[in-house]
């Protein structure tokens, strides 16, 4: 089977389609969403129209502001910018798609029994891993859930990366070049980042995705260059902190 992991969509169907069209020819079986598919940007419901009506299934769990903007979580931890993006979004979106944020389920979320995927780590869906250290607390956590997967995908920090536990401790790898494969080691464990679609954070503006082939044990990243000015432009006529425009340019 193949999974194709989009992540951290925020509301940018710029690159959204750019990178649906770059997968089209493409062989996977089913999509699996990591969450914040709304916020930061101007189309929450061309993106979420999108995803709903999409001809393959669709495995999602809830990010943060999707919690946010269907009213789950106040948003009193966002910044400034964030929460007028969300308090923006949930004035704005369809009844069909407010519904939809609304029952999200929340990760960890195991998938075909063969991994699990969640918004932030698996301890806890809204925190980030950065770090080794983040690394190994979940590392820990999952060596004592009831099922045996080693290898999870999560999103939230907007940086494509490679946390894995090898017998003499955790490797740490960004993921710098696009159409890079990681074959997956037996005996070791994985928390894998597809890294973002509608904003990437590690100073690459191009779109980003994974596809996990669980046949051949891989995972391939790719990066998709997309109309980043349509995207930045839309935030800035809708009224949006223009920040968050202006940071899609630089990949920040
Ligand atoms: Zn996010």
């Amino acid at each position: 089977m193949r999974y194709l992991l989009i992540s951290d969509l925020h509301a940018n169907d710029e690159a959204l389609s750019a990178v649906l069209s770059r997968v089209k020819r493409k062989k996977f079986d089913r999509v699996v969403c990591l969450g914040d598919f709304v916020g930061y940007a101007a189309d929450p419901n061309k993106v979420l129209d999108r995803i709903r009506t999409m001809p393959r299934t669709v495995l999602s769990i809830r990010g943060n502001h999707d919690k946010v903007v269907s009213g789950i979580d106040s948003g009193e931890m966002f910044n400034p910018p964030a929460l007028f993006a969300a308090r923006w979004t949930s004035e704005r979106l369809s009844k069909e798609n407010y519904e939809f944020l609304r029952r999200l389920p929340q990760g960890p979320l195991v998938i075909d029994d063969l991994f699990f995927v969640c918004h932030g780590s698996p301890l806890d869906e809204d925190a980030y891993i950065f770090s080794d250290f983040d690394a190994s607390l979940n590392f820990v956590h999952m060596n004592r859930l009831s099922f045996d997967v080693d290898l999870c995908f999560f999103g939230h920090s907007h940086i494509p990366s490679i946390f894995t536990l090898e017998p003499d401790g955790i490797r740490v790898e960004a993921v710098r070049s696009a159409r890079a494969k990681l074959k997956l080691e037996p005996g070791r464990k994985y928390l894998i980042n597809p890294g973002s679609v509608g904003q990437p954070r590690d100073r690459n503006p191009k779109a980003s995705y994974a596809i996990f082939d669980s046949d051949e044990h891989t995972v391939y990243f790719d990066r998709v260059a997309y109309d980043v000015e349509a995207a930045r432009k839309k935030i800035h006529r809708a009224g949006l902190p223009s920040m968050l425009g202006d940071r899609l340019i630089v990949g920040l």
